[in-house]
């Protein structure tokens, strides 16, 4: 319609105006505002950290639905979610050590520690990654900062000096798991600590705290969400071990944000949009530990190829597609091969689970609704200490 005229009437008190008027030239071309849309980062990374937030939720409730029956002393046919060890990274540190002393995965919980070094993948590929495209909590976090700047209507950022001093607090953390787990557990107490009974039951343990949350757990969670009100990604920024770890192996990712500076007009856009405080228009190249790759900063530039991810001397800039086709291919990618090669799923039969779990106090006897099958479950126990624990239980039972 660009182009065309149409007839405006106006009316006044004693008489009525023709005017002939251009039709507005409103420029919108629909394929060309999707086609900018497909490149924010924004978009492109809240679809990846859906997909992610879905696949958790599907493995906690096939996880759930995996458990249950157990803890009613019943094997049924439901296969164990393996992804769920995602969520066991002490277990999957102490996995790690023992795969480099033995060179074997571990057959208790081997995705563990292969997830494991998939997330450590990313972060040598394109930074912290794993935190803005992948995690769950990061997403959570993210989405608390929503209500940060309905609350306080700006960013609110602490004093520097006090922000560097907690943002130390999750390597003292790391360093703490690093030194314990890596420096001090001997190949033995390391053997003694993947094979036990606590360690095949962790995820159980996991879920029944989320499940059965003590007071305790609850208000320090909501503790937590109270400052990451307050404080954007409180927990990520200045607690996550796990992220202090991401942060240090980032700094070999080739990958980083760039900026050219002949084209850059210091408009800061890209400062105030950073949720990691880093003052981007101050540096060409952001090499900083707590860089996620969000690519908010990209999103906010107003100029043309003056902000973008990619390797050194401007090569091979990545697109939000390219980094999220990189993470979800690691992921996917690893778990496929892993699955090829028979180290995917553990080797813990339902029975030995069982054992476990009536040895870590899992299982309610009372609550067990068929005692002839549990105990038929339970006759291949060949573990002494747990044979007599089952028959202790099910004489208070009896009581
Ligand atoms: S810092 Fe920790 S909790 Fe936060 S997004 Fe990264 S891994 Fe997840
Ligand atoms: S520098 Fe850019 S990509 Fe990195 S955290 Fe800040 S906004 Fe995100
Ligand atoms: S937003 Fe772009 S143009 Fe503005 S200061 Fe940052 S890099 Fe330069």
């Amino acid at each position: 319609m660009a182009g065309a005229w149409y007839l405006l009437l106006v009316t006044t008190k004693n008489e009525t105006l023709i005017i002939e008027m251009p039709w507005p030239q409103l420029h919108i071309n629909p394929s060309h505002r999707f086609e900018k849309m497909k490149k924010k980062y924004m978009v492109v990374r809240r679809m990846c950290q859906v997909l992610f937030l879905v696949t958790t939720l599907l493995i906690g409730i096939r996880f759930y639905q995996f458990t249950v029956p157990l803890e009613q002393g019943m094997i049924q046919d439901i296969q164990r979610p393996p992804g769920v060890e995602a969520f066991l990274p002490i277990s999957a540190l102490v996995s790690l050590k023992y795969f480099v002393l033995t060179h074997g995965i571990n057959k208790i919980h081997p995705s563990g520690v292969l997830i494991f070094l998939f997330v450590v993948l990313t972060a040598v590929l394109v930074k912290k990654s794993f935190c803005a495209w992948v995690c769950p909590i990061g997403f959570m976090s993210e989405l608390l900062t929503h209500l940060h700047f309905r609350i306080f209507k700006k960013a609110v950022t602490l004093p520097p000096l006090l922000d560097f001093v907690l943002r130390g607090l999750k390597y003292c953390l790391l360093a703490f798991f690093l030194f314990t787990i890596l420096y001090k557990m001997s190949p033995k107490a390391l053997e003694q600590f993947i094979f036990s009974s606590y360690n095949i039951v962790a995820d159980i343990k996991m879920l029944k705290f989320f499940t059965e949350i003590s007071m305790t757990a609850l208000v320090s969670i909501l503790v937590l969400v109270v400052l990451s009100i307050i404080i954007r990604y409180f927990w990520c920024r200045y607690l996550c071990p796990y992220g202090a770890l991401l942060g240090a192996l980032s700094f070999l990712s080739p990958f980083k944000v760039r900026r050219d500076p002949i084209t850059c007009t210091n408009c800061k856009r890209c400062d105030r949009a950073c949720p990691c405080s880093i003052l981007i228009s101050k540096k060409n190249t952001i090499v900083s530990d707590e860089c996620f790759a969000c690519g908010k900063c990209v999103d906010a530039c107003p100029e043309t190829n003056t902000l973008f991810i990619s390797l050194p001397k401007k090569k091979f800039k990545l697109s939000p597609w390219a980094v999220a086709g990189m993470v979800i291919l690691v992921f996917l990618g690893g778990s496929f091969l892993a699955r090829r090669a028979g180290l995917w799923h553990n080797q813990v039969s339902n029975t030995v689970y069982l054992g476990a779990m009536l040895e870590n106090n899992l299982i309610d006897i009372k609550g067990v609704k068929d005692m002839d099958t549990f105990v038929n479950n339970l006759d291949n126990l060949d573990n002494r200490g747990q044979r007599l624990l089952m028959m202790k239980m099910m004489q208070e039972r009896k009581k």
